[in-house]
């Protein structure tokens, strides 16, 4: 038996970061940028409004109120077509081009219109008519000056990034369709169990539904991977070897069940004849203690204990930190925030325990409740819990400083 953080740091240095290749922008979220890349124009690319207003002379507004004729209007997506003079004026809605001549935007808020027709909110038709200039915001211009985000060239988004929305709208302002990413990794899901039947089936004795292949599903759409659920495999050597040697044909298989030692659980040895290293096979924790890592070449398989709640925790700890150093992810430890244990707690046997718990924020630190469940095979219990609380054998008091691992 090792520890967990031994296991950890044998999992990480067991697996390898995959290779580059480029995806369409709508696939990039949540990857690792694997090029570096620049602004293939000025942002903004022209001087834009950032008001809706008039686009202004500010030397017209040395003595307020002013009055302007209004010379054009320009919704956003025009070219102004005139020249702002002194004396005169464009209305300009926002985003629109400010036109050469004008140097301050002054927002409507600020205006007022005058007979000769009124100068509203509607931008089109209002040539001619004149406006009244209240007050300006000068000097402030409300004018986005092009090229005051990045200059053509510029390096907008470093190699290695983790690419999230904002970078992801960056990508397209700068006319990226493609993008070059850490791969993905590929990940089967396989559950083992004669008791298994499908979600749609009705248990009969001695049966219950398959809840990991569902639950770890659930876990890999949300770090990012590729998922393949492989269905069930009876706790026969035959169906094991069948279903194990396809499961390995992806970067990563993930085995539900069968890594206990009761007489069924044939997963280690039936990996063992397929050519997978088995590095280690239990871990001082619980839940979570059944837990095996393998490799074979560049693939990888983790053994996960049956029981739901030991599957999932195993998943949090070991399964997604080799996901995400695969994907070239620089935090791919699981992050801990310090919390105080909100009730006493006590830990039964010699094994370190990870404890469902809910985090609530307490001033400057984080309260973490442990949730009562009946153990490892209650997912009801577990359900509520938002994260891991990391507890030492021995009687812990309400008030400790714990380290919780938020999901
Ligand atoms: P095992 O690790 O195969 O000895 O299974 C441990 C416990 O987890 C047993 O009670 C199994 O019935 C249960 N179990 C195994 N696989 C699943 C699964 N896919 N969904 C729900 N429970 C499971
Ligand atoms: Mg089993």
């Amino acid at each position: 038996m090792i520890e967990p953080g031994e296991a950890l740091e044998i999992v990480l240095r067991k697996t390898p970061r995959l290779e580059a290749i480029a995806v369409p922008l709508a696939e990039a979220d949540g990857a690792v940028l694997a090029e570096a890349v620049a602004a293939d124009a000025d942002l903004p690319p022209f001087d834009k409004s950032a008001m809706d207003g008039f686009a202004v002379r500010a030397e017209d507004l040395a003595r307020l109120p002013a009055e302007l004729v209004v010379v054009e209007s320009l919704p956003a997506g025009t070219a102004p077509a005139r020249r702002v003079e002194r004396g005169t004026c464009a209305r300009i809605m926002t985003g629109a081009p400010v036109p050469t001549g004008a140097d301050a935007v002054v927002r409507v808020e600020h205006t007022e219109p005058l007979a000769a027709g009124p100068v509203g909110l509607a931008c089109r038709d209002r040539r001619g008519g004149r406006v009244h200039i209240l007050r300006s915001d000068l000097p402030q211009r409300n004018i986005c000056v092009r090229g005051e985000d990045v200059r053509q060239g510029e390096t907008v988004l470093q190699i290695g990034r983790l690419l999230g929305p904002a970078a992801i709208g960056l990508l397209a302002s700068v006319g990226r369709e493609q993008v070059r990413i850490v791969r993905r990794p590929t990940v089967a899901v396989l559950a083992t169990g004669d008791e298994l039947v499908p979600v749609s089936a009705v248990p009969g004795p001695g049966q219950i539904r398959d809840a990991n292949s569902w639950s770890l599903l659930a876990c890999l759409g949300r770090a990012g991977a590729r998922a393949e659920r492989l269905g069930v495999a009876r706790d026969t050597e035959d169906d094991l070897r069948g279903k194990i040697a396809r499961g390995m044909k992806r970067d990563v298989l993930l085995v539900s069940g069968g890594v206990s030692a009761g007489d069924w659980d044939l997963v280690p040895k039936v990996l063992g004849s397929l050519g997978v290293e088995i590095h280690f096979a239990a871990i001082r924790m619980k839940p979570g203690k059944p837990t095996l890592f393998g490799t074979h070449g560049r693939g990888l398989v983790f053994g996960l204990p049956g029981n739901p709640v030991s599957t999932l925790v195993a998943f949090h700890l070991f399964v997604r930190p080799a996901l995400w150093k695969m994907m070239g992810r620089a935090d791919a430890a699981p992050p801990t925030v310090t919390a105080t244990l909100a009730a006493e707690t006590l830990v039964r046997g010699d094994r370190k325990a990870f404890v469902p718990a809910v985090l609530q924020r307490e001033g400057e630190t984080w309260a973490a409740e442990p949730i009562e469940t009946r153990g490892s095979a209650d997912l009801v219990g577990f359900s509520r819990a938002d994260a891991l609380v990391a507890l030492e054998p021995g009687l812990h008091p309400a008030g400790t400083r714990v380290e919780a691992y938020p999901f």
